[in-house]
């Protein structure tokens, strides 16, 4: 790499592990945060936080920036897709990094959506602990407006809950034990979850089996086309010392 900047596009524990490695190793990187949270983990390094302003705003930024790797969240498309289409107009070389997700268990049932997750939901349980972020929240009102719905979120949502949601504000890494205490508390009798991968939140889903509760799992959008992929840390490592 040469002395030119890398651009990690972050709010993931993989983009902040990424960014500390080459911090160590010396090389110049600027991480983006999007700015939903009000008091994020801030990676070593430099640090922007806000939105480009879309493609053409990408596109603008990437003249101080050598490379780029995607290192956002399985779920944050919007900036996955602007990242690939302002690379790819200015040529600059692009990585995507993208934390597996869960293996499967027989047990866990898959939909393709949040509506889908909320109707399924309904059908499941009557008191459902809903874990799949605050932006999302708003399209589990339709279909769970009147179940006892326990809502886990970084950050108190802008949306109105409905009279019977409880609202918890936490984050991880979680704990077995602690994830137990949570769903035994609630009575909770279904989790939903986006399919999001990691250790960070691991344990709600040993939780969920040892207690006997369905678990319902919103399953990944489909990648960006066309941009290298690599799954762990050390991979992004080799390929931004590749590119010197
Ligand atoms: P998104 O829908 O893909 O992105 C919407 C817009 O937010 C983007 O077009 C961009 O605005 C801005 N943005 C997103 N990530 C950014 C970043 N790293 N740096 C600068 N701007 C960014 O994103 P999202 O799902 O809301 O996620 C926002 C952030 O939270 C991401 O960084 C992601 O890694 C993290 N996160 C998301 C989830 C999730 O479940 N979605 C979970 C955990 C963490 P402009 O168009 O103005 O550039």
């Amino acid at each position: 790499m040469t002395r030119r900047t890398l651009l990690i596009l972050g709010g993931t524990s993989e983009a902040r592990e990424l960014a500390a490695r080459l911090v160590d190793a010396g090389l110049p990187v600027t991480s983006s945060l999007a700015g939903r949270v009000a008091a994020p983990r801030l990676p070593v390094g430099d640090v922007r936080i806000g939105g480009f302003g879309g493609v053409a705003g990408l596109r603008a930024a990437l003249v101080d920036y050598e490379a780029v790797v995607d290192a956002t969240h399985p779920f944050a498309l919007g900036m996955s897709a602007n990242a690939a289409a302002a690379c790819a107009a200015e040529r600059v070389p692009l990585l995507r990094l993208e934390r597996p997700g869960w293996e499967p268990d027989p047990s866990w049932r898959y939909v393709d959506g949040h509506e889908q997750a909320a109707d399924l939901a309904a059908q499941l349980g009557a008191r459902p602990l809903l874990t799949v972020g605050r932006q999302e929240l708003g399209r589990f009102v339709p279909a769970l407006g009147r179940h006892r719905v326990l809502a886990r979120v970084v950050d108190v949502p802008d949306l109105a809950l409905p009279e019977p949601w409880e609202l918890v504000t936490s984050r991880g890494p979680y704990t077995l034990a602690g994830e137990h205490a949570l769903m035994r508390r609630h009575g909770s009798d279904v989790v939903v979850t986006k399919d999001s991968g990691g250790s960070y939140t691991w344990p709600k889903m040993q939780s969920a089996a040892e207690l006997g509760l369905p678990v319902v799992v919103v399953r990944r959008p489909a990648a960006t086309d066309g941009v290298p992929t690599v799954h762990d840390v050390d991979a992004a490592v080799a390929w931004v010392e590749e590119q010197s």
